[in-house]
């Protein structure tokens, strides 16, 4: 056996990693049931088939902990962007993703956003954003309930990671965006 796969091996034993991939995918069914009457979130700017592949898109990457589970960063986007150049958190994918999620959330919206994932620039908390397994686990339930039930325990475990201008109807038709 390489080291290599010695230490995937490992880094896939460790509960914290899984949980987090478990919660990954129990936030990915969610969104994409979340968003099922809407466009992929980059339709407005690429035109998106409807009949594209869905899969649940992160606006900030998913390596930023802070934002990875927030009800606001991932959307229903489909499988075309989301492996393109134009979807990953990317200089040239960012400000077409910016504009949807201000159109979905809420003007600020994206800045709010990268501000919790980038607390070095001194625009977000500088408090640890990370998770343990005991809030991953209890996301994990909320999110089999459905979004309102996870957004209601989301932001209970991340009071500060509530946007303040966020929009009531934040699931309005992609073509409102326009
Ligand atoms: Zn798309």
């Amino acid at each position: 056996m390489s080291l290599r796969r010695s230490a995937w091996r490992t880094h896939e034993r460790n509960p914290h990693q899984k949980a987090v991939r478990r919660l990954d995918d129990a936030v990915s069914l969610m969104v994409r049931e979340r968003d099922r009457d809407i466009l992929c979130v980059l339709s407005f700017e690429n035109g998106c088939d409807p009949g594209n592949r869905m899969q649940c898109g992160h606006f900030i990457q998913r390596e930023r902990m802070a934002t990875r589970f927030h009800p606001m960063n991932v959307n229903k986007e489909c499988a075309k962007c989301n492996t393109s150049h134009v979807s990953g958190y990317r200089p040239d994918k960012g400000f077409p993703y910016s504009l949807a999620i201000d159109a979905k959330y809420g003007n600020g919206a994206a800045l709010f956003l990268y501000s919790l994932s980038h607390p070095k620039h001194g625009l977000g908390p500088s408090s640890d954003e990370s998770w343990d397994v005991s809030e991953i686990e209890q996301l994990i339930s909320a999110a089999s309930l459905g979004f309102r039930a996870y957004a209601q325990l989301y932001y209970s475990l991340r009071p500060h990671h509530r946007f303040p201008g966020e929009v009531v109807h934040s699931c309005a038709p992609a073509t409102d965006m326009a």
